[in-house]
């Protein structure tokens, strides 16, 4: 670990991704942090435009702070999508410094953003472990596992209405073989058919009382004409 004067308001320390800056005294926002610093490299000399490292940053088409020396404690500082510092360039004095946009805390980890290139090109690639993008990921998984349990909570109801039908099918089946084989008038429920009920009781008795009433009048009626045809004669 570099040694940081106390004077300062932040230390070096364990981050997400290795080593983060973070502060140790509250620092107001606007306030400068640190300055990121390092020989200049001229994009015009072949030497210094070949020079390749994480901590290069670009000021102009020309000028380039090569940041990777180890006094440079701003290169301490990681990436965040959200940050609560930045990056202030004055391309003309070839100078950054980095800034607080926000009030921060001791213990918080100071981040600014390092721009669509970088990102493009090293932190895309190995998803980004800021942060505002851990709480996107972790919320996308949440919902992820959300959706996966009501799919198969949709599933399982589907499943037993399947099989709810299948039986009342079955004992619908069931019930018509019964009433086949079962004795004429009699359902599985013990209620008489209303057919064969009408006969038992109420109406079939008296058709069958009728029936004795109509052969009885035969016979009165069969006498009769003999009496009558007695008298005519
Ligand atoms: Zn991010």
């Amino acid at each position: 670990m570099p040694a940081i004067s106390p004077n300062k308001p932040y230390r070096v320390g364990r981050s997400r991704t290795g080593l983060g800056l973070f502060a140790t005294k509250p620092i107001k926002k606007g306030a400068k942090i640190v300055r990121y610093f390092g020989p200049l490299l001229d994009s015009k000399k072949k030497k210094d435009d070949a020079i390749e490292n994480k901590y290069l940053f670009e000021l102009n088409n020309r000028w380039t702070i090569d940041g990777s020396v180890r006094k440079n404690i701003a290169r301490y500082i990681n990436h965040a999508c959200k940050p609560n510092a930045e990056s202030d360039v004055s391309p003309r004095k070839r100078k950054v410094v980095i800034r607080a946009i926000k009030n921060i805390e001791p213990g918080d980890e100071i981040n600014y953003d390092y721009g669509t290139d970088y990102f493009k090109a090293y932190l895309k690639p190995i998803g980004c472990k800021c942060d505002a993008c851990e709480k996107k990921r972790k919320k996308q998984r949440a919902e992820a596992r959300a959706e996966k349990a009501r799919l198969k909570a949709r599933a399982e109801k589907k499943a037993l209405r399947k099989a709810e039908k299948q039986a009342a099918k079955a004992r619908e089946k069931r019930k018509q073989k019964l009433g086949q084989k079962g004795k004429p008038g009699e359902k599985l429920n013990g209620k008489p058919k209303p057919v064969n009920g009408k006969r038992l009781n109420g109406h079939g008795a008296k058709s069958a009382a009728g029936k004795v009433a109509s052969a009885k009048s035969g016979i009165l009626l069969q006498a009769r004409p003999s009496r009558e045809s007695r008298a005519s004669a």
